[in-house]
């Protein structure tokens, strides 16, 4: 039998290529993240219960880059999760929530949190616009009275179709940061707010819809209720999907991939994991936008310890790259990823984007709160395939866990890990895209195309590995 090396990336280099780069700021981060999707930086959060929820994937989409919504949530859950996003960023939000002027405050306080917002219209029983109630309407007030008692009644509105600079204008007026929209009868046809407007002028380089919305994802299994998930998913506004399975070149990830295709012919569609040509070939034939490519990669992955499988993350991208270069389908390299050097790496190798885990987790937009040990600070970052992450599965699904459950039967292929408290993903993914756009000026390279045409990787020794990393000094 034949043995080929498999290589990842402290095994690897890119050699330096002229560059005529004098700043920065000339290198061009965008990309596809699959066929019909484009972003403005390669970097996606992964869907993982310790990364992404709708905070990460609004500072993603903010960022230029997309978050996938986890799946391990009920489909109401993460449909909810995938609607909060697309509400975050869009100057007028389509169909703002209401709420009854017979309802409570009590009710109110719950609806606002429960949908993530901080204010609500109130409409009569003919659904037209009576008031509006702000947090500091709520704030202290007696929880039982009535909305129709505290709201506001005279509410300042702008019809349908007016023009940004207006609206922009009329909240300045009234000193107001909500300003609907409705039509004559009174029903309410969207919302605008400054907070959006704001938000609109702060992140030039977001990823949007084509309403203006900001990009996102959400994952799906290829058991059970997928399509129905799926379904749910997509009428929330989810942009792609991703049918995520540990060893996606299998049958049930194709049968999967042929279903849902099948059922939503317009639904943008990512499917893995993978580490071959042969796999990335198979998925590509079943209809998939994009692969994404990594098995046993992960930082709190133990796949390639307990099953003996997995190709070096390097040699995976390449590999697939080969193929999905053939059928001009972009391909997501995932899992192992520590640095913006393994970053530019992938990238050069062939991925269109990247996808992150453990550089995410420990942000202040990850799940999950922070923990103290020895005067530092981290928070849970830990693999769905881990004991602790099915445990925590069956106790939602069950309502607790009893002392009869056999956890010994569970073979578990992740680990459950703390990481670093690292403050927010704005910061992260600064140094992450001023590294890479350092790395497209060492492969002469004004885009990720062109850097991947340019690359030029050289193996290294363990000396050049040693030589890679500060030496011969102590760190401050
Ligand atoms: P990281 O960026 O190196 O932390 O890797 C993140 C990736 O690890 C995810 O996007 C998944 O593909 C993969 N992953 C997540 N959970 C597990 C697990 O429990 N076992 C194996 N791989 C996992």
């Amino acid at each position: 039998m034949e043995l080929r090396e498999g290589l990842t990336f402290d095994d690897v280099l890119l050699v330096p290529k002229y560059s005529d780069i004098t700043s920065r700021s000339q290198t061009d981060l965008s990309t596809r993240l699959s066929r019909n999707i484009a972003v403005n930086i390669p970097f996606v959060s992964a869907n993982m219960d310790t990364v992404t929820e709708s905070s990460m994937a609004v500072a993603m989409a903010r960022a230029g880059g997309l978050g996938i919504i986890h799946r391990f949530l009920t489909i109401q859950e993460q449909a909810g999760e995938v609607l909060k996003v697309k509400r975050s960023g869009s100057v007028v939000i389509e169909n703002p929530y209401s709420i009854s002027s017979e309802k409570s405050i009590k009710d109110a306080l719950l609806y606002a949190d429960d949908k993530g917002i901080s204010g609500l219209l109130v409409v009569d029983s003919d659904s037209k616009l009576v008031g509006i109630v702000t947090e500091r309407d709520l704030l202290f007030a007696n929880t039982d009275s009535k909305l129709a008692d505290i709201m506001t009644r005279d509410v300042v509105t702008a019809r349908p179709g007016v023009e940004l600079d207006d609206a922009k204008a009329i909240l300045h007026k009234h000193r107001i940061e909500k300003l609907p929209i409705t039509d004559e009868s009174g029903s309410i046809r969207g919302l605008i707010t400054s907070k959006d407007i704001t938000n609109n002028a702060d992140y030039p380089n977001a990823s949007k819809d084509k309403k203006g919305r900001p990009l996102v994802g959400a994952a799906v299994g290829v058991k059970g209720d997928f399509l129905e998930r799926s379904e749910a998913l997509l009428d929330a506004g989810a942009d792609v999907l991703v049918v995520d399975i540990a060893h996606g070149h299998s049958e049930n990830e194709l049968g999967t991939v042929r279903n849902i295709k099948k059922a939503f012919p317009d639904c943008e569609l990512i499917a893995g994991n993978i580490a071959t040509a042969e796999g990335a070939q198979d998925l590509i034939k079943a209809g998939v936008d994009a692969v994404k490519v990594g098995v046993g990669s992960g930082s709190i992955c133990i796949t390639r310890v307990i099953t003996g499988s997995g190709v070096p993350q390097l040699t995976a991208v390449m590999d697939c790259a080969r193929v999905c270069r053939d059928h001009d389908i972009p391909l997501i390299s995932d899992g192992g990823t520590r640095t913006s050097g393994d970053a530019t790496k992938a990238l050069a190798a062939g991925a269109s984007s990247v996808m992150l885990g453990s550089m995410l987790g420990g942000t202040d937009e990850s799940p999950g709160t922070v923990l103290t040990k020895n005067n530092k600070r981290y928070k849970v970052y830990r693999g769905m395939a881990s004991l602790a992450a099915s445990i925590g599965r069956k106790s939602k699904e069950t309502g607790s866990l009893s002392f009869d459950d056999n956890l010994n039967d569970y073979v578990a292929e992740g680990v459950e890990a703390m990481v670093p408290y690292k403050g927010t993903v704005t910061d992260i993914l600064k140094q992450l895209t001023g590294g890479l756009r350092s790395g497209l000026s060492y492969c002469g390279a004004h885009t990720i195309l062109q850097m991947q045409k340019n690359a030029e990787f050289i193996k290294m020794s363990r000396a050049g590995f040693a030589e890679s990393q500060p030496h011969d000094v102590s760190l401050m």
